[in-house]
């Protein structure tokens, strides 16, 4: 649990986004979008979103990047609607796709059975190798290479409030490493051993936790997910970091199924429970189509070697592992909670699951949006770019129907 002990939100209420863009020099940070050309249409909504609701006042760039070439409808219409600059990449068959010590019959098999069993996204190749290339090797691009902060973006997602601090600078002000907006739960059936896999990583680095993996962790019978007893049940004193029962833990062998598995096998061995000495995963993920991060997090050696252990086990194929999933039990295991941020200020939708701050506690005074024309010094449309401009004149009349 992201705590308000750990963690407050950056600013209450609207700032004037001029005065703050002007208050400090960008962050070395980037827009990073992932895409296909038939995507084009679902970009552009999720460009003007970010333009309008933070951007046409931070001016930060945007990468894009593609596993095939992006074509001039996409390049063109994209630069339509921003000012900044834009870059766009391919990615190298090294990043995406089998790498070559997978079977790739093994894998394609593995594939299909989930394609069968109704997995959702399970028999989508492509979907399994846009997962594997968010995990491993998003940050490795080189057009990403000068930038030292990244926040996602994907087709089809909207802003519904205005940002008005720059995130970047405050995450930086403040330490934070990882930022999110939403955490939910993972399907099971796409991810049975991801935490088996996750916690033997734990345990062979010898990492104690630092408080965050426990978030990952699902409560014993009679406990709250922050360890407290459940209410007229257990006695604090026998809360789970206080057995000794679990003192040992760490110096315990690893199950030989998991000793075993063959690097370039890429099998995964049937469930163990056992393997997981009693912990077992909760299914609660930071929900990675948005997130705001630090990149050398990922270029890490500790990142690079979990990985590589994730990755040699199969889990991309043979299971359906997601991105989300990775990102957040890699924190749990190298981060504590004061290095994670929840932008609980941030409206947000991606499809069917949204973030939106007015449902939060204190949501009055935690939010209160920025509706422009009261004293917006943007009066006069200066996007930049005249399909932005265009798109102004609806945007006012949507913010001064909300300003009265
Ligand atoms: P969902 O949000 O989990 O339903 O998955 P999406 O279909 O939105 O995919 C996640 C991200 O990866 C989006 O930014 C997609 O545009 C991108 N993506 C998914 N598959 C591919 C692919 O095969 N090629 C490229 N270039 N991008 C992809
Ligand atoms: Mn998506």
């Amino acid at each position: 649990k992201i705590s308000e002990k750990y963690d407050k939100v950056f600013h209450s209420g609207c700032r004037d986004p001029v005065a703050e863009a002007n208050r400090h020099e960008r962050a070395n940070a980037a827009f990073v979008v992932l895409a296909r050309n038939k995507e084009v249409e679902g970009v552009v909504e999720s460009i003007k979103s970010v333009e309008r609701h933070f951007n046409r006042w931070f001016h930060y760039p945007y990468v894009f990047l593609n596993d095939g070439d992006f074509n001039s409808t996409f390049k063109e219409t994209v630069m339509n609607y921003t000012s900044s600059t834009v870059e766009f990449g391919k990615i190298d068959s090294e990043s995406w796709g089998y790498p070559d010590w997978t079977d790739k019959n093994v894998a394609k098999e593995g594939i299909n059975k989930q394609g069968d069993a109704a997995i959702m996204y399970g028999g989508m190749e492509s979907y399994h190798h846009m997962c594997r290339f968010y995990s491993g090797f998003f940050y490795k691009h080189e057009l990403l290479q000068k930038y030292e902060w990244y926040w996602r973006v994907e087709p089809e997602i909207k802003y519904f409030c205005d940002i008005t601090y720059d995130p970047f600078i405050h995450m930086a002000n403040t330490n934070k490493t990882y930022g999110f907006t939403i955490a939910v739960k993972e399907l099971k059936e796409t991810v049975p051993n991801i935490f088996r896999y996750a916690s033997a990583y734990k345990r062979t680095h010898n990492l104690t936790s630092q408080g965050l993996w426990e978030m990952f962790v699902e409560p014993k019978e009679g406990y709250n997910q922050d360890g407290s007893p459940k209410k007229g049940t257990i006695p604090p004193s026998e809360l789970p970091r206080d057995d000794p029962k679990y003192a040992n833990e760490k110096t315990k062998p690893l199950p030989e199924e998991i000793l075993n598995t063959e690097p370039g096998k890429g099998t995964l061995p049937e469930i163990d429970p056992e393997a997981m000495e009693g912990e077992v995963y909760n299914m609660c993920h930071f929900w990675s189509n948005f997130e705001i991060a630090r990149l050398d997090f990922f270029r890490s050696q500790e990142y690079e070697d979990f990985f590589n252990m994730m990755d040699r086990s199969g889990g991309f194929w043979m299971e359906r592992w997601g991105d989300a999933p990775i990102h957040s039990l890699a924190a749990g295991a190298l981060l504590s909670p004061s290095e994670i941020h929840y932008f609980r200020d941030f409206g947000y939708r991606h499809t069917t699951i949204q973030h939106c701050p007015a449902n939060a506690p204190a949501r009055q005074e935690a939010h209160r949006p920025y509706y422009g024309p009261r004293n917006d010094p943007l009066e006069k449309p200066t996007y930049g770019t005249p399909a932005l401009d265009k798109e102004w004149q609806t945007w006012k009349e949507e913010d001064d129907y909300w300003a009265k």
